[in-house]
């Protein structure tokens, strides 16, 4: 065992195992998870029912590696960007996004991200790490203490959309999202859960074979592989006839449809072959379409296309019987909105 671990990183077995070594009681162990899932917990002294000794003994072995708030920042729609510091320093975003019925907390799941989406400014910052589970729960933890206190109500929705590619850590987001809805966490149901990825179609299939119950959204933004993978260089080594196997695999096994997220720019899929080819898209896999209002991240290659290209999209779209929404943009003047998060205050 490393000297100054985590505690959380240990299985509340493997903690007992040590306790009951060291001549502790083995239901301490519980005592001390029961401390690290309630806010505020920062130090080993603040858990009040644990005698000085086993006090002592956990400081000399163990660190509680809290996600602290930097910077809370709000919106003008009431939108609130948190900046949240890491152990080892690093910063990584998160957002509250409160509308009448709901507040979704959208959270990240790396520091930084590997992928090369052109029009994404997490694109970037370099992926430094992947964060570990308790750093995401830390992080709706913190979500969900502040939507308490700023709005009076709990976070009702999670999106895992902010910095990161969740399914390129995969691992840490299952056991966050685990912990997140029992009863120590906040208790959320899986069905209010999206996780987004940019379609990583292995991936996908491990986690259909795992019989997960949160929703899958899919970066899709062009069914022609040209400009997907012009767009999305990583894409060249995911082609779309996997990513289409993938997700009829996911649906075969969840019976949950995927939403595919799209972007329509200027110049690069505002014309009909690029719709028509969203519809093939989507009548090979059981799915609905959500269009996302861009946001300008100061790359000139990429402008939000003529509204009567979206209203297009919808109109051939519905024609052909697929569901289609529109995700209208939140938080754009405090640097929140989709694709914005970059760590620019
Ligand atoms: N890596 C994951 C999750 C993070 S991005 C993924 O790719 O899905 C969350 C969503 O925001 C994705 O659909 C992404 O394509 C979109 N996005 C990225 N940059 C954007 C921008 N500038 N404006 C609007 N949406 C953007």
């Amino acid at each position: 065992m490393q000297l100054s671990s985590d505690i959380r990183s240990l299985s509340i077995t493997n903690l007992e195992k040590i306790l009951l070594r060291e001549n502790f009681e083995k239901y301490r162990a519980t005592q001390i998870f029961d401390w690290l899932t309630k806010e505020n917990i920062h130090s080993f002294e603040q858990m009040k029912n644990l005698p000085k000794e086993l006090i002592h003994f956990l400081n000399s072995r163990f660190k509680i590696n809290n996600v602290v708030i930097q910077l809370i920042k709000k919106s003008r729609d009431g939108t609130v960007k948190f900046l949240l510091s890491l152990p080892d320093n690093n910063v990584i975003e998160a957002v509250l996004i409160p509308t009448e019925k709901r507040i979704t907390a959208c959270v990240s799941s790396q520091v930084g991200c590997s992928l090369d989406c052109d029009f994404c400014a997490t694109s970037k910052i370099k992926r430094m790490r992947n964060l570990d589970f308790y750093e995401i729960f830390d992080q709706l933890m913190i979500l969900n203490f502040e939507s308490l206190k700023l709005f009076g109500r709990p976070i009702s929705n999670i999106v895992f959309m902010g910095m990161g590619e969740p399914l390129l850590n995969y691992k840490n987001v299952l056991k966050s999202i685990e912990m997140i809805c029992s009863k120590k966490g906040i208790g959320i149901s899986k069905k209010k859960i999206t996780v987004s990825t940019s379609g990583m179609s292995k991936i996908i299939k491990i986690l259909a074979d795992k019989n997960v119950k949160f929703n899958l959204a899919v970066s899709l933004h062009s069914a022609i592989e040209k400009t997907r993978n012009e767009i999305m260089p990583f894409s060249k080594d995911f082609p779309l006839s996997d990513l289409v196997d993938s997700l009829n695999y996911w649906y075969q096994k969840t019976k949950s449809k995927i939403t595919i997220e799209y972007l329509v720019w200027e110049a690069i899929n505002d014309n009909i072959s690029h719709v028509n080819s969203l519809v093939n898209f989507c009548k090979r896999v059981p799915s609905k379409v959500n269009l996302i209002e861009f946001n300008d991240i100061g790359n000139l290659k990429f402008k939000s296309a003529k509204n009567r290209w979206i209203q297009k999209y919808i109109e051939i779209l519905e024609l052909n019987k697929i569901s289609v929404t529109v995700r209208r943009s939140r938080g754009e003047d405090i640097n929140a909105a989709c694709g914005q998060l970059a760590n620019k205050l």
